[in-house]
């Protein structure tokens, strides 16, 4: 039997679930069966005025713990967390219509292991001291102060809780904003929150649309520092808004990937490793692999073997264990894609498996579509360099590497890429060369969370991950003591 009662979630300001005083909602709607199964507060710049002023309020007394004691409580969220795996990958998996396995291994797993992860970061911080002959320089890293979080769909606790341990692990105080279309994990957080005793006013949570929750938080006077992630024109207007004012600001912008095949790579495991980044999350992660350059030795024979992958992929059901495909976010977002289908007919693409929607039994009112694949779209055509964000790749050729590097250089995206090849001094040498921040070689999405994270160019400014994360959301003072 489905349930049909709809959750109603509340925003979180000062410790307090509350509902926007308006009592304006949103639905919020399964991507599987685009059934309504929640609600949320439509929240205005009077809710964000409440939160700032409740993250202001928390922010001295907070800043002011021992960082240890702050790695502490990461811990105690993290753990309580984990508690709940289940039913944050189930309700991710609701939310967003990604498969319950991938729900299971990257959003439910990931947000547990970014608190520990960020908890023993913080426990292993050493006071840094650059010595002089005659003085001592000591480096305080100080929190920034209140801090706005906002957040797409598509990968949404992972994400979330990617920005909230390093930015309350430094002593910051947060209002966070996640996306009006998957706003229930953020919600199970705050409730992880209220259950261990977080210090209320830390982290302080509006439900609501672009417009307007997330651009009167930006630009509020009582927001020291932004760390937004989301599609590049997005990025442009929060910078534009929060420029004026001076704010600390990251971005994490759009991606457009290139995934290089070379003739001596090891076939079977690049087709693998190419289909899954390709298509993971339905191809709906900002990393994804959409641009897929092949030597031309070898093109024929990977191609085939690439498509009989790809159709071989499980679209279907999110909460079957073999399900790899589950639904795209909305409705409007699979006539995007599907528009971008269109598009690559005129633009002399040839459609070699899917490329229109399809209907899993049971779940005739989601938004689903079958995984695609292009070739014969040029290599800097709108399809082969604008992000589509879907279940749809291109396929292209190359002769040589000069060629390869060109194409993958020639978006105005460069957040990502995967090169496989036998030769690892060659992968390494030619992903030094590629415009982007981070690059695979044999592999792709194989984190540590270590290393720094983002892109260049229109995917972003500024990184985070381990000890870039901890040093954008603090501030460093240098206080330098002259002996006698
Ligand atoms: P959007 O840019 O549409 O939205 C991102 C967030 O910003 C949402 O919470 C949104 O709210 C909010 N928002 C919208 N308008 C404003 C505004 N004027 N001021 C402040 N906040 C605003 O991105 P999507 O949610 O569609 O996510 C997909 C995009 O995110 C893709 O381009 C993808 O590449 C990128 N991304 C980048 C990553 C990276 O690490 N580089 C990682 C993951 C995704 P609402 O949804 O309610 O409108």
């Amino acid at each position: 039997m489905v349930d049909e009662r709809i959750l109603e979630i509340k925003n979180y300001i000062g410790g307090d679930f509350i509902d926007s005083p308006r009592g304006d909602f949103l639905g919020v709607f399964e991507p599987a069966t685009g059934r309504q199964f929640a609600s949320a507060p439509l929240s205005d710049a009077s809710d964000v005025d409440i939160a700032v002023e409740a993250a202001r309020t928390a922010q001295p007394s907070w800043g002011a713990l021992g960082i240890r004691e702050r790695a502490d409580w990461l811990e105690r969220i993290a753990d309580a967390l984990e508690e709940r795996h289940e039913e944050v990958a189930s309700l991710e998996s609701r939310d967003t219509g990604k498969p319950i396995s991938l729900a299971r291994s990257v959003d439910a797993t990931r947000s547990v292991s970014n608190f520990r992860f960020f908890a023993e970061m913080l426990r292993s911080q050493d006071q840094e001291v650059f010595e002089m002959a005659d003085a001592s320089n000591f480096v305080v890293n100080k929190p920034v102060g209140v801090g706005a979080l906002i957040t797409p769909w598509n990968l949404p606790l992972y994400l979330l809780s990617w920005k909230i341990a390093p930015a309350i692990g430094m002593g910051n105080s947060v209002v966070c904003k996640p996306s009006e279309l998957t706003p229930m994990t953020a919600d199970l957080l705050m409730r992880v929150f209220d259950e261990i005793g977080l210090p209320e006013g830390v982290v302080n949570l509006v439900h609501g649309d672009g417009i307007g929750a997330g651009s009167p938080l930006v630009s509020h006077p009582g927001v020291d520092f932004v760390s937004f992630t989301g599609g590049t024109s997005t990025g442009g207007k929060v910078a534009a808004s929060a420029a004026p004012s001076f704010k600390k600001l990251s971005l994490e912008l759009g991606g457009k990937n290139s995934s290089i095949v070379f003739s001596d790579c090891d076939m079977q495991s690049a087709v693998s490793g190419v289909a899954r980044a390709g298509f993971l999350n339905q191809g709906q992660v900002c990393l994804c692999g959409s641009r897929i350059l092949v030597e031309g030795s070898i093109y024929g024979e990977f191609r085939e073997r690439f498509v009989r992958h790809v159709e071989q992929m499980k679209v279907g059901d999110p909460s079957n264990e073999g399900t790899e495909l589950g639904a795209l976010i909305s409705r409007d977002h699979l006539e995007k894609v599907l528009g971008y289908v269109e598009l690559a007919k005129e633009e002399g693409g040839k459609i070699l498996t899917g490329g229109s929607r399809c209907s899993p039994d049971g779940f005739e009112g989601g938004n689903w579509m079958l995984p695609t694949v292009i070739e014969g779209v040029g290599a800097d055509s709108r399809c082969a360099t604008e992000e589509i964000f879907g279940p749809l790749v291109t396929l292209h050729s190359f002769e040589s590497e000069e060629e390869a590097l060109g194409i993958a250089n020639n978006t105005r995206y460069g957040l990502a890429g995967s090169v496989w090849t036998g030769d690892l001094e060659r992968g390494r040498s030619f992903s030094e060369k590629m415009e982007t921040g981070m690059v695979w070689v044999n592999s792709w999405l194989h984190r540590d969370l270590r290393a720094p994270f983002g892109g260049v160019k229109d995917s972003g400014v500024g990184r985070e991950g381990g000890r870039w994360s901890l040093g954008f959301f603090s501030e460093a003072m240098n206080v330098c003591v002259k002996r006698d």
